[in-house]
């Protein structure tokens, strides 16, 4: 994929790239492994200061790297906005809360005699140079809530963002050496998904996190297990939603326009199977797809604007694929189920409610990645769990009702890094974000976050 600015609403390309070299990117390496000597010795107060140095920069910035994002990968530059607020709220989150989540931590003294010790304790030290390889939909926050606490912990960090967002990857970089962090401590590195492994070789680079594809997830981790490197692997997601009969049905079906749609679609974290119960189905169908016609799609750069276009042309063709097999099978389109014909240029589609879905269907099993919702009826509870976790991923999952018992149920079995009651998924900085199955492993965000890329290091004193 050439590294570019193609504007997904035009199709229009405004900027190239080329890759770094061979030689561009040893000098990188070199330098994080340098920074890496002189960051790891810094303060949390130090790391901190800049960290809340780089958060009021963002703020500053914020109307313009929006506008950025927006030209880069279609998203409405309202929502933009609010990612890089996101963001801010994150690093200024870490700066505030890091050195408490990695303070040593002392085992109980009982432990402490029996091991042999006069004392022990665990610190949590950086492992080094963490490369991030990272996808294109949320183009800041996906790298921030994996760099602000990974330089806090102390550790480095290399860049390998998607070949569609090159000039937000430049900024990041940009961003953290204004607000004063030591030369090679944030880099990106423009280079396509060929030169990752090599790097991931490197014995300088520590660890990697990637955020993207089941594809991706597996050629990254497979390169790292033969290093017996660590990963954290944040991969797709099919989240189910749930809406059972003691739902708050408007407010369920509101809630899942934008839990669908947000971000053009394109979320893992998205809710893209609406598994609803026989008694409330009717009611809970009928409001969902009148505010899926609501909906504005256009320009994204336009204040009023719902949904923009999807990231790529290869985006759009998927999930048309998609659609139009399950259409071809028997599903039926409630609203969308094509292109939009207002939109001439730019990989639009139209927000779209499948119903009659069949397990032979592609969108069964697979990942929607932008503005289409598959409705299935459930005849109870066990059937809602089943249908729900029929599925390789699992990434978080919704359910709307008011009965205790029943999301007690849903808390045990729901196979699924989160469970979201009566609202949608979103990630916070305070609350660890990941999946099980084929969503990937490991943890985002809060302490589980931070400490990821820690060594737990046993401190035994004879
Ligand atoms: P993608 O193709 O996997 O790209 C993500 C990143 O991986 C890009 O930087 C890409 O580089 C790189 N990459 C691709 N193939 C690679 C390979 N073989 N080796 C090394 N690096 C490789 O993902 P996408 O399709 O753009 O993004 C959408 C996917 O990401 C969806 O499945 C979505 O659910 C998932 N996602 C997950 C989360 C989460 O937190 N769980 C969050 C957001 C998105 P190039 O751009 O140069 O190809």
């Amino acid at each position: 994929m050439p590294i570019a600015t193609v504007n997904p609403a035009t199709g229009e390309t405004l900027r190239t790239f080329e890759p770094l070299t061979a030689t561009g990117i040893e000098r990188r390496v070199g330098a994080a492994d340098a920074a890496f000597a002189v960051h790891r010795a810094t303060s949390f107060a130090e790391r901190a200061g800049l960290l809340h140095r780089a958060a009021d920069l963002l703020e500053e910035d914020t109307a313009d790297i929006a506008r950025t994002m927006t030209t880069e990968m279609g998203k409405p530059v309202k929502a933009a906005r609010a990612e890089a607020a996101k963001c801010v709220k994150a690093m200024r989150w870490y700066a505030e809360h890091a050195e408490a989540l990695l303070a040593d931590e002392h085992p109980a003294p009982g432990d402490v005699t029996d091991s042999g010790a006069a004392r022990a304790v665990v610190r949590y030290r950086p492992l080094g140079a963490v490369l991030a390889v990272m996808p294109w939909n949320f183009p800041l926050w996906q790298v921030v809530r994996f760099a602000a606490p990974a330089l806090m912990a102390g550790n480095v960090a290399l860049l390998k963002h998607a070949s569609n967002v090159p000039q937000t990857a430049l900024y990041l970089e940009d961003l953290f050496r204004r607000a004063g962090f030591a030369e090679g401590c944030f880099q990106t590195l423009l280079v396509g998904s060929d030169a990752v492994e090599a790097v991931l070789r490197d014995g300088r680079v520590a660890a990697a996190t990637l955020t993207g594809s089941e594809p991706a997830g597996r050629a990254v981790a497979s390169a790292a297990g033969d290093e017996i490197k660590k990963t954290v692997l944040e991969l797709g997601g099919s989240d189910p939603y749930l809406v059972l009969p003691s739902a708050d049905v408007a407010r369920a079906a509101e809630t899942a326009v934008t839990a669908r749609v947000q971000n053009n679609g394109q979320s893992c974290i998205a809710a893209k199977r609406f598994i609803v119960h026989a008694e409330v189905y009717d009611a809970f169908r009928d409001r969902f797809v009148a505010g899926m016609r609501e909906l504005t799609v256009g320009d994204p750069m336009d204040e009023d604007t719902d949904v923009g276009p999807l990231s790529s042309r290869a985006g759009r063709d998927d999930l048309e694929e998609l659609v139009d097999d399950a259409l071809a099978q028997g599903a039926t389109a409630l609203c969308g189920g094509q292109r939009p014909k207002e939109q001439e240029r730019g990989w639009f589609y139209s927000p779209t409610v499948l119903a009659d879905i069949t397990p032979g269907m592609r969108i069964h099993r697979e990942e929607t990645f932008g503005p289409v919702a598959t409705l299935y009826r459930v005849a109870d509870l066990d059937e809602a769990l089943a249908l729900a976790n029929d599925t390789p991923f699992g990434l978080s999952s919704n359910v709307w009702t008011r009965d205790d018992a029943e999301a007690e149920r849903c808390v045990r079995d729901l196979q699924a890094g989160g469970i979201f009651f009566n609202g949608m998924t979103a990630s916070h900085p305070g609350l660890p974000f990941g999946g099980v199955k084929r969503s990937g492993y490991g943890r985002e965000l809060a302490g589980h976050g931070i400490r990821e890329f820690c060594n737990a290091t046993t401190v035994w004193y004879g």
